[in-house]
């Protein structure tokens, strides 16, 4: 997945990159762990760090110091441990036994919902003659993994009895903390505090198979900043860390919050940048790109950029799109194509190829966001960052 050096300089002669600024994460995950109480921090770092590369962000976040890293799938888990990384890594989305060998082999937690895969990890650690490291999920509403909170007392007592697995954490995963209306989540948390309660001695015939901390945690970024109840003794940030935010929600409670404690905003990581191949100039009535859809209404000079949905950059966005020319925005026209877009560059007159166009970052004093995109594309910032391709080389400032 990381080429080796040679391979890496001939691909970062790509026009089209990611420049990724690690100062900008570290600053954030600063930012944040002075926003949040004396918790523990896990760095999210799932889908290659929300496009940003898992390796560099995880070593960015242990040099700022995080007690844990959280990991989609256990393929990322395997590739921190692979590249060096030692921190605790809990698999937020579980494993199926054909991969319990891995957990086992490279040291990797995860998470735990049901008395078969209890089963499956505790025989195959067993033979192994190893301990692995479990949280326990609740599913308080987000309805996707966990235990219902019914049956949460019988699961953990089931845990409990194979000695080769170690509770180290009890968790929820909020569906809403992002969303206007506050009442589900609190509707969540209340559940979540109502099934620790079966923590509580007396409800166990054994003592929980627990050594060191127990971790109890519940919050994304949505929920750590606006539910401070749901930071219990673990924080799971992950979109702002990279500097964006799950929704247009959280953006007055983070100002506020970063102004109280005066603090500097959250900044963007990841700056998306390619450079003009070619400019033409084109009659009024020319059709431009696949199917002909978009015919320019006044003689133009149309530019193109060498980058293309299997970069990542959605057909959907297709003529709804702008791109920074010389700090100016400038209109993308036409379909999108898998290797190239057009944008019309009439009103920058000496705009010519190798001139650099940016999709979102800076550009001198002009910004486009990732939020906006988000936007235009009627998705999540998640989702934009997460789709920067493959092919796309990060560049790490
Ligand atoms: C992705 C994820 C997070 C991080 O969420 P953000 O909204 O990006 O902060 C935390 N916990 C779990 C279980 C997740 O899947």
């Amino acid at each position: 997945m990381f080429p080796a050096p040679t391979d890496l300089s001939r691909a970062q002669q790509r026009a089209t990159v990611v420049e990724i600024d690690l100062d900008a994460f570290r600053h954030n995950l600063r930012t944040l762990k002075s926003l949040v109480g004396p918790v523990a921090v896990m760095a999210v770092v799932k889908a290659d760090a929300y496009g940003h590369g898992a390796v560099p962000c995880a070593q960015a976040a242990i040099e700022v110091g995080v007690d844990y890293l959280g990991v989609g799938i256990i393929q990322e888990g395997i590739e921190l441990r692979e590249n060096g990384i030692t921190s605790p890594i809990l698999v937020l989305g579980g494993v199926f036994p054909n991969e319990v060998g891995d957990l086992i082999h490279h040291n990797l937690s995860t998470s735990l919902s049901t008395s078969a895969q209890a089963c499956a990890i505790a025989s195959e650690a067993e033979r192994a003659g190893k301990t692995i490291s479990i949280h326990i999920e609740v599913d308080t509403g987000m309805s996707r993994l966990g235990v219902q909170p019914e049956g949460f007392g019988d699961l953990l007592e089931n845990v409990s009895d194979y000695k080769n697995l170690k509770i180290e954490g009890i968790f929820t995963h909020l569906a809403s903390a992002d969303e206007k209306d506050p009442e589900p989540t609190r509707r969540q948390l209340s559940l979540f505090d109502r099934t620790l309660e079966k923590l509580q001695a007396g409800k166990l015939s054994e003592p929980l198979n627990v050594a060191g901390p127990l971790f109890i945690h519940s919050a994304n970024t949505a929920g750590l900043l606006r539910f401070p109840e749901s930071q219990y003794n673990l924080v799971r940030p992950g979109i702002s860390l990279f500097g964006s935010l799950p929704s247009p929600v959280l953006k007055p409670i983070l100002d506020r919050q970063v102004n109280a404690k005066n603090l500097e905003p959250l900044r963007p990581v990841m700056r998306w940048k390619t450079r003009i191949i070619q400019v033409q100039t084109l009659r009024k009535g020319t059709a431009v790109s696949y199917g002909g859809h978009h015919v320019i209404d006044r003689d133009s000079r149309i530019a193109t950029l060498p980058l293309g949905y299997a970069d990542g950059l959605s057909r959907r966005l297709s003529n709804n799109l702008e791109v920074l020319i010389q700090g100016k925005r400038v209109r993308q026209v036409g379909t999108i194509c898998m290797d190239m877009c057009l944008v019309d560059v009439t009103e920058i007159s000496n705009a010519k190829a190798g001139e650099e166009a940016v999709i979102f970052g800076h550009q001198g004093d002009s910004v486009i966001t990732v939020e906006e995109l988000a936007v235009r594309a009627n998705t999540i910032p998640y989702e934009i960052l997460c789709a920067v391709g493959k092919r796309v080389p990060r560049i790490y400032l």
